[in-house]
């Protein structure tokens, strides 16, 4: 008897100490030993990020204020540190909302010009911070797809001096293909889009070789949207207010239309289909058009404050504390539709207070160990992710701990809501040796990883990890599993079809009676196992051989 109640007193110590501790070993092992991600919370922070009373969470609104205060509150209320050095729970971002007004493109060969109009056959605008930005008679080079890839030999300018010439290039990676005609898969990603593909990426490149324009031409089943989608690009654009104004970049850029650019290759006396050919292969090189480029574009001008939120947990190794394992999630959202009938408020549940929230749990989870982590555990949510990934660009632009001391970051960008599933998707599988990590903390679940799905609609360069991956810190982005447990195989592609046609973007994104985070926190648990093991591991993980951040990644570690 005496040895029962010694026991279960014993017993009872044991389990008040591990509520205390949520259950957790001091330093856990397999995944089953991380603390559980408290479901109710989640669905606690998801409702009151979602509610109506924050706007939609449009930056530089009270529903900024509002999201923030509850962030660095919950931050506090977890116990966490104030994540920016500076001894605050916030890194300022000042964004300036651009509103372009562009003149026609005025192309000249020698006594004869062709004016192509705006907005019908030529979109342009400036990241220029400044009432006006202008080409003038800048001479014209049609640049293939506009890619340097050492890691594929591929360079479309060869040795051409770019600086102040404006030019043309193609949508999407270049398709290169086999002998037998079939896409090569190992030149660039075959069907799955690299970064050389995104839009993004050829205005970047300009901008580094000092071209004064440039012009991607518009197709529609390579670009993956229609040419109303780029005419759309016309209307204000937020951008981040960089110290140079932004005035290293390309004075204009933009689109030409298929069409448009057809007759101005024929004004130069080349064929369209003819170039578009010979930039598919490797020995292409930038061929100058002998003709020039003239373009104007005013601006209007308007500049508004936000603010990143960032928490930390300073790691337990005294020599490894200086290193740094990031999670990301954006906190904003698209704020109030200005017309429509009924609700207009783009609530976001989905996109993304359920991310923040489920990185927030992660954060209370991690403070709730016994043992923090070797290396420093970072809580980032940015801002403007829906104005093209601008908080987590000035992160990566101006970080607040050294880039080439963080291991990884883990972005979450939406959570499963429809229950448990026996996978995890990896959007870029493949990329990194994060892969591994996920692997194995899914075994351990009896769970697999699945491949993005849609991996020619280049999601991976869609989120805020890809501003991370651009300057080579390994960027994991996991999504939704597509196998339900206890459900159809159809009932994953049909609640995916649901959400985008529904509510994606749109003022019903709102919590649903139907919402089941069960699967949301495996995931969480799961991805709460890597981090806390890439922030003990021996080594720093690193980029498959042949992925385009893997020399950006060498060359910042010094390798
Ligand atoms: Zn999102």
């Amino acid at each position: 008897m005496m040895a029962y109640m010694l026991k279960r007193s014993v017993f009872m110590l044991f389990l008040a100490a591990s509520a205390a501790c949520s259950q957790a070993p001091a330093e856990p092992q397999t995944v089953a030993e991380f603390p559980d991600m408290n479901v109710d919370r989640i669905m606690g922070d998801i409702r009151k990020l979602s509610s109506d009373e924050f706007e939609g969470r449009l930056p530089g609104t009270k529903g900024e204020q509002l999201t923030v205060e509850h962030l660095v509150a919950q931050f506090k209320q977890a116990g966490l540190e104030p994540g920016n050095p500076n001894g605050s729970w916030t890194q300022k971002v000042s964004l300036v909302g651009l509103t372009p007004q562009p003149t026609g493109l005025v192309v000249k060969k020698g006594g004869t010009s062709r004016e192509f109009k705006p907005h019908a056959e030529v979109v342009g605008f400036s990241k220029h911070v400044a009432p006006a930005a202008r080409i003038e008679n800048s001479e014209l080079v049609f640049a293939g797809y506009g890619v340097q890839a050492p890691e594929f030999n591929w360079n479309d300018f060869g040795p051409l001096d770019i600086r102040g010439k404006t030019l043309i290039v193609l949508v999407n990676d270049p398709p290169v293909t086999k002998p037998d005609g079939t896409l090569d898969d190992k030149t660039f990603g075959g069907k799955a889009m690299t970064y050389y593909g995104r839009w993004t990426y050829k205005y970047e490149k300009a901008a580094e070789l000092g071209a004064a324009g440039i012009f991607i031409v518009h197709e529609a089943e390579p670009a993956g949207y229609a040419f109303n989608v780029v005419q759309g690009m016309g209307a204000e654009r937020f951008d981040l207010v960089t110290p140079d104004k932004n005035m290293g970049r390309s004075a204009i850029e933009g689109w030409l239309s298929v069409e448009a650019a057809t007759e101005l290759l024929k004004m130069a006396g080349q064929d369209y289909q003819k170039l578009k050919a010979l930039a598919a292969t490797p020995d292409f090189k930038a061929i100058p058009l002998g003709m020039t480029a003239t373009m104007g574009v005013t601006q209007k001008m308007r500049t508004i404050e936000s603010d990143n939120v960032i928490a930390k947990l300073t790691g337990s190794d005294p020599a490894l504390k200086n290193e740094y394992v990031v999670y990301t999630a954006h906190w904003d959202h698209l704020g109030v539709r200005t017309t429509g009938d009924g609700d207009r408020i783009n609530n976001g549940a989905l996109d993304n207070a359920s991310g923040t929230a489920l990185v927030l749990e992660m954060a209370r989870a991690f403070k709730s160990l016994r043992t923090p982590p070797k290396r420093t555990m970072l809580f980032l949510m940015v801002t403007a992710e829906e104005q093209g990934l601008l908080g987590s660009q000035y992160y990566a632009e101006f970080p607040l701990y050294p880039l080439e001391k963080t291991l990884a970051v883990i972005n979450i960008d939406g959570v499963n809501q429809w229950g448990r599933t026996s996978d995890l998707t990896v959007v870029g599988l493949g990329a990194s040796e994060l892969d591994d990590y996920a692997r194995t903390a899914a075994t351990e679940q009896q769970r697999t990883l699945t491949p993005d799905p849609e991996a020619e609609k280049g999601f991976y360069y869609r989120s805020d990890h890809f501003n991370f991956a651009k300057k080579g810190v390994p960027a994991f982005y996991p999504d939704t599993g597509v196998h339900f447990v206890g459900k159809s195989a159809e009932y994953s592609q049909q609640k995916r079809d649901e959400y985008t046609k529904n509510d994606y973007h749109g003022p019903t994104d709102e919590v649903k009676p139907d919402w089941d985070l069960t699967g949301a926190a495996d995931d969480g648990k799961l991805l709460m196992a890597m981090g806390y093991r890439i922030a003990n591991a021996a080594k720093y993980p690193e980029w498959r051989a042949g992925n385009e951040f893997r020399a950006i990644r060498e060359k910042a570690l010094g390798r």
